[in-house]
């Protein structure tokens, strides 16, 4: 079965829309896709629409970023009802924090001596909930930066000069929020928040008491070693297991839709209690 649990569209900072990650998702015979744009549902009724009538089954996700401790962490919620006003709310008040973040970046921007980088990145995203990939994508155009790993690097990494943290919802009340919408809370890509091991687990355990019911075992383009590890922690903390490309466009992804690894075997997936 191929499937993919994680990627974006033009929504947040994916490139494609809906309707051409369907095509994607239909040429390589998928037959079960969630759309993970993070904190919008904004994208999941025309990936619907666009679905009808073809064999594959669309799961409704978001991927939130969430405070923990000092840390921001990405917590997908899968299989949500994508109507629930409590978890629609959740998502304007993050929309407010990200626009918030973003035009304090481009006033760090501006103090570095790069003008209008706000309205450049928010004319490049098509929307105001500019992401720091924008900002990167901009400063790649301006001539500032060769490539979007030295962009982070040199300017929108954490502690770099145009650096902010943003008010995002707590990893709690995220996780409570996507159970509420009938979902399940799981954690994206655990490796890379660069945690110490003692950390991860508490990060877990936390997760864990909050109502949170997975990992992200297989995320993009992983080694078995990683994967291992990561499976490891799902069985030690009895977590399902999830998978996704974390697919954003050809230019900034490793791997197409549903290319990634498959789960290690020892693995209970998250989609077989999923009725279809
Ligand atoms: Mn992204
Ligand atoms: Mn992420
Ligand atoms: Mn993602």
């Amino acid at each position: 079965m191929i499937l993919d649990l994680h990627c974006h569209s033009h929504f947040s900072d994916g490139a494609l829309s809906p309707e051409a990650l369907l095509q994607r998702a239909i040429d390589a015979k998928l037959s079960l896709l969630a759309l993970t744009d993070h904190d919008t549902l904004s994208g999941l009724q025309a990936l619907h629409d666009a679905a009808d009538g073809h064999p594959i089954k669309i799961i409704d996700g978001t991927e939130l970023s969430v405070r923990w401790k000092k840390y921001d962490i990405h917590i997908l919620g899968l299989n949500i009802d994508r109507k629930n006003h409590a978890l629609q709310a959740l998502m304007e008040q993050q929309k407010e924090s990200r626009i918030q973040r973003a035009q304090q970046i481009g006033e760090c921007l501006l103090k570095l001596g790069i003008h209008d980088a706000y309205t450049k990145a928010s004319k490049l995203a098509g929307h105001e909930r500019v992401g720091r990939p924008h900002f990167a994508q901009v400063l790649i155009q301006e001539g500032l930066v060769p490539d979007m790993t030295i962009a982070f690097k040199r300017y929108l990494g954490s502690n770099k000069p145009a650096f902010v943290a943003t008010a995002w919802v707590l990893l709690e009340d995220a996780v409570a929020a996507i159970v509420a919408a009938g979902g399940i809370a799981v954690i994206a890509h655990p490796l890379k928040y660069n945690l110490t091991r003692t950390k991860l687990h508490a990060l877990i355990t936390d997760f864990k008491s909050a109502g949170g019911g997975g990992l992200e075992v297989v995320s993009g383009n992983m080694t078995s070693f990683q994967m291992n590890e990561v499976a490891g922690l799902c069985h030690r903390f009895d977590l399902l297991a999830s998978t996704g490309s974390d697919y954003h466009s050809d230019d900034a992804s490793y791997i197409s839709l549903g290319q990634q690894h498959a789960l290690p075997v020892n693995c209970k997936p998250i989609w077989h209690q999923w009725n279809f």
